[in-house]
């Protein structure tokens, strides 16, 4: 059999991890080392030459993208299609594929069939009421701080009574989780977190499954090893079992996720633990320049905790890494536009350009910029399109359609639009339903049954039952995506938003309209096939939405966190806010364990470019609606200078080609501004109609005087300053 394509383009260290023997290994190299490309062409090598059926493969991704693209790979070097339907490969995330193991045995999981999945958000509100029903100050018990705890224990496989408490604090957050898994479980609702866990409880309370899992999948393949958490690690043990093979490939230098229960110690582990571990080490780095490679490792030695590895390159030197001092972030994402407009006149696709930051909120500004220029671009990663008020509502919609006992669901549409259902009536089904332990929607039809809701407000409340009952009888049968136009626009929503006066209101229904438009385009994965078209497109939207945007194939830039940057590449990158006090982070910087987490952060992306490399800082930044003034990062510092390249200019000001924008974001120039119109540039204002935006030029002076502002939702206008009522912010 020619079996050279599986091993072309590989060097011999590659090689011999592909054409290893059937055995367990850990493969432990840095980044652009081929880590990923030789597990696909393992599972290519198992399946053609192991003659390995594709049914007794299970191959672990970190993104959904991740995995549709190994798919993808894979049948490329076998050249036909492969079985990854019911009985074929499966291919996921963690969560991907412990949400298909629950969906095919929910009642053995204890889990209602119709059961949801919540993501971080849905969490929140549910907390909330919870913590109001405890009453307990939301001051003292954080949401965000108390779904942290619970994602952890369950990260850790604790459930509440495994929790050893001694301190009343400790016993009230041991209550709240108490009290929210109850709800949780009533409602057939399933966060994140708990998907892993109940999955692995699944096989430790039914054997029987376990063992016809462990007959199944015979290979198991984990990329990005080195960020398991806890409770995948034992799901990956307990799956092994003694007779399955393993294939692991991390990099502990990329180890980020600590922070969310992530423990690189596991790669450690699986070597005691598994039974005659190879371990193999690849050392030549295939993806970015030497200056780059050059620089990214100067700067992880800079860490004590580290298995230690050597990475080279015979790649050409390349550019250097350019570095740019920015006034304020908005002269940074003029910057930043600028390069990538000269990008693409010299004939490059913006497809091969990232912009990647610390935190998400970095990239509403980026975001205004791009518009400005017209530059396409992509937020991967964030749940941009599926975080939008009006979907969340259509979805709550549909899933309280599917699930009446869907709480977060039913709290969300239950007045909106508005149908006189006001807070005391509200308050009255949820005490009832705490009492007498419902959901919301069997304690509303008791309260209207038996008198204690009379008159109007027993009327409202009657008249949203029977209008979700109506929903699901006329639409259950009809195509998705005419389901969800009917949904839409009985219930109210379409119109409640065109009666949003605006541009705003304008949007909003555009974006119910691209709801219908995705639903219509929707084919399920192959792990949903078994599911109605309703429930499968609802958990596409909680658990895959960062993944896949409408406009994902289009020629725009991706924005995205460094984060979630992990596993990919690009020609050209910016990493953007690399500030003290931004990255590393405030709270990072005085912790050594955690600035050494930061460091392997910014390692991961300095590492993701494999031409050019921006790193940008700004002299002054507004984030959260707050100024500060941050030093350049000691990462840069930490960086060879010979690798470097500083950029002294400051940008143009103006996003158009005005005379007036010709002039240089200079000190005078702000100070000129100020004078003249009262505003200084970059600063953010208030206008009565508009709403919030930020200056971004100014021409004439006194009652002539006018300034540019960049509004969030209305986009860029010029006002006089005379009459503008604008309120500086
Ligand atoms: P990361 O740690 O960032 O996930 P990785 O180790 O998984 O990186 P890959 O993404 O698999 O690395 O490979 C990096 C790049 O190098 C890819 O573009 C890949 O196609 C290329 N590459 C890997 N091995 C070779 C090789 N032997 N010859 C040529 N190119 C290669
Ligand atoms: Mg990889």
């Amino acid at each position: 059999m020619d079996i050279s394509h599986l091993l072309d383009g590989l060097n011999d260290k590659q090689r011999d991890v592909v054409a290893a023997p059937l055995q367990n290994m850990l493969v432990l190299a840095g980044a652009g080392s081929g880590k990923t490309r030789v597990l696909v062409h393992r599972i290519a090598w198992l399946l053609q030459i192991e003659q390995v059926s594709p049914h007794s493969i299970l191959a672990v991704t970190f993104t959904n993208k991740a995995a549709a693209e190994m798919r993808g790979r894979i049948e490329r070097l076998l050249g036909n299609s492969l079985g990854f339907g019911r009985g074929g490969m499966w291919i996921g995330t963690f969560h991907g594929l412990a949400h298909r193991l629950l969906r095919a045995h929910p009642l053995d999981a204890n889990l209602p069939e119709d059961f949801q999945i919540i993501d971080s958000d849905d969490q929140l509100r549910l907390l909330k009421r919870i913590l109001r029903n405890l009453n307990l100050d939301e001051k003292q018990w954080v949401p965000r701080a108390v779904a942290g705890y619970i994602n952890s224990k369950k990260d850790e496989g604790l459930r509440p009574h495994h929790i050893d408490v001694y301190d009343p604090v400790g016993r009230t957050y041991q209550k709240i989780y108490a009290t929210y898994q109850e709800t949780c479980d009533r409602a057939g609702l399933v966060d994140f977190a708990e998907l892993l866990l109940r999955a692995h409880e699944l096989w430790l309370h039914k054997p029987h499954l376990l063992e016809h899992y462990q007959q199944r999948f015979r290979h198991i393949l984990v990329d990005e090893f080195q960020d398991t958490n806890g409770i995948q690690y034992a799901w990956i043990r307990m799956l092994a079992g003694d007779s399955s093979k393993v294939m692991i490939v991390g990099d502990d230098d990329q180890s980020i996720y600590g922070w969310r229960g992530a423990r690189v110690e596991n790669i450690q582990r699986f070597m005691q633990d598994f039974d005659d571990v190879q371990t193999i080490r690849l050392e030549q780095n295939y993806r970015s320049t030497s200056t780059i490679l050059k620089a990214a490792n100067q700067l992880i030695a800079n860490n004590s905790a580290r298995l230690g590895k050597e990475l080279w390159t015979d790649g050409v030197a390349g550019e250097s890494i350019s570095v740019y001092a920015a006034f304020n972030e908005i002269d940074e994402a003029r910057f930043v536009v600028s390069r990538l407009k000269a990008w693409r006149e010299q004939g490059n696709s913006l497809l091969d350009a990232a912009i990647l930051y610390r935190n998400n909120a970095q990239s509403r500004i980026l975001e205004e910029a791009l518009m400005q220029e017209q530059l396409p671009y992509r937020i991967y990663g964030g749940l941009r399109f599926f975080e939008r008020q009006e979907i969340k509502d259509a979805i709550a919609y549909l899933r309280l359609l599917s699930n009446h006992s869907d709480d977060a669901s039913f709290e969300r549409v239950v007045n909106t639009p508005t149908r006189g259902i006001g807070d005391r009536t509200l308050g009255l089904i949820r005490e009832a339903a705490r009492d007498r332990s419902l959901n919301l929607w069997q304690s509303a039809w008791q309260l209207c049954e038996q008198g204690v809701l009379a008159g109007r407000a027993a009327n409202a409340v009657r008249n949203f039952l029977a209008l979700i009952n109506q929903l699901e009888t006329d639409t259950s049968e009809l195509p998705l995506h005419v389901q969800v136009d009917r949904v839409i626009r009985q219930s109210g929503l379409w119109t409640h938003y065109e009666n949003e006066k605006g541009e705003k209101g304008q949007s909003r229904i555009e974006n119910l309209e691209e709801l219908v438009n995705a639903t219509r385009l929707f084919r399920p994965a192959e792990e949903y096939l078994d599911m109605s078209p309703l429930t499968a497109f609802l958990a596409h939207a909680t658990l895959e939405s960062g993944d896949k945007q409408a406009d994902e194939f289009d020629e725009a830039v991706q924005l995205m966190t460094l984060h979630s940057a992990k596993g990919l590449e690009f020609p050209l990158v910016f990493m953007v806010g690399v500030e003290e006090g931004m990255f590393p982070s405030q709270q990072s910087s005085e912790e050594p364990g955690r600035l050494e987490e930061e460091r392997r952060l910014c390692y991961v992306g300095m590492t993701r470019a494999m031409q050019k490399l921006y790193l940008t800082h700004a002299e002054s930044r507004r984030l959260y609606g707050k100024e500060s003034y941050n030093r350049p990062s000691r990462f840069l510092k930490e960086l060879p200078s010979d690798c470097l390249e500083e950029i002294r200019l400051r940008t143009q000001v103006g996003w158009s080609n005005s005379a007036q924008s010709q002039s240089r974001f200079s000190q005078e120039k702000l100070q000129d501004s100020f004078a003249s119109t009262g505003f200084k540039l970059g600063q953010r204002v208030l206008h009565p109609t508009f709403g919030e935006g930020v200056v971004l030029n100014y021409e004439g002076v006194g009652a002539q005087s006018r300034v540019q502002v960049n509004f969030a939702t209305a986009g860029s206008k010029w006002l006089v300053v005379a009459y503008a009522r604008l309120e500086a912010i």
